[in-house]
């Protein structure tokens, strides 16, 4: 069954970045609370991901719905606005599944909510450092702002074993053709978290 499937893939990449997350601890400043990630974005989602949220969503109590509901309304129009002013500028917003300050759907949440807060590597090894570590949260200890790298010196002063690293996590890579052979499911078409509303 398909559903089987991908909740085996989630318990393999869930696995996975915990390992990673526990090796960076010296350099994460996630905790419940911060919500950093979600509240200025437009988080990928395949087909796949999307209808597990909705599962996840349909779950939820009646209130609750209708708060997300009301906040993806209200995101329509803010988009269609920004669609017209700025055609060609990605549109960043807060996720309408942030209610209150936390994930209302977090055990539904989309591989992107998983894996953001480590510093990803791409196949062709470019690096990606989470763009909370310039306000101040994870990898800030050893960030240097100016350059927007991280620094050997810095990390060398913290005096601590485990060195800043960074891991093949980056989205396209967990929903890459090798996942789907690997646990067959397909993720089927990616888009804006807002455009599958
Ligand atoms: S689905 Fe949940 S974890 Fe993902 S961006 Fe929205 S609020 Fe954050």
């Amino acid at each position: 069954m398909i559903l089987d499937n991908y909740i085996l893939y989630l318990a393999f990449v869930t696995t996975k970045l915990e390992k990673f997350f526990e090796n960076q601890s010296p350099y994460i400043r996630c905790k419940k609370g911060c919500s950093k990630c979600c509240e200025d974005g437009c988080y990928p989602f395949s087909k796949a991901e999307f209808d597990f949220l909705i599962i996840g969503f349909l779950k939820l109590p009646a209130e609750i719905q209708k708060k997300v509901k009301a906040n993806i309304y209200k995101l329509k129009a803010e988009q269609t606005e920004h669609k017209n002013k700025f055609p060609d500028k990605d549109f960043m917003h807060k996720c309408p599944f942030l209610i209150d300050n936390e994930c209302c759907v977090y055990d539904y949440r989309g591989i992107i909510c998983r894996s953001f807060g480590l510093i990803s590597i791409n196949d062709k090894g470019a690096s990606k450092i989470p763009f909370c570590a310039f306000e101040g949260l994870n990898y800030a200890n050893v960030l240097e702002p100016e350059t927007k790298i991280i620094s050997l010196e810095k990390y060398k002063k913290l005096n601590i074993d485990k060195e800043p690293l960074a891991f093949n996590v980056s989205y396209d890579f967990l929903t890459s053709k090798d996942m789907e052979q690997q646990f067959n499911i397909t993720f089927g078409e990616k888009r804006a978290l807002i455009d599958w509303f």
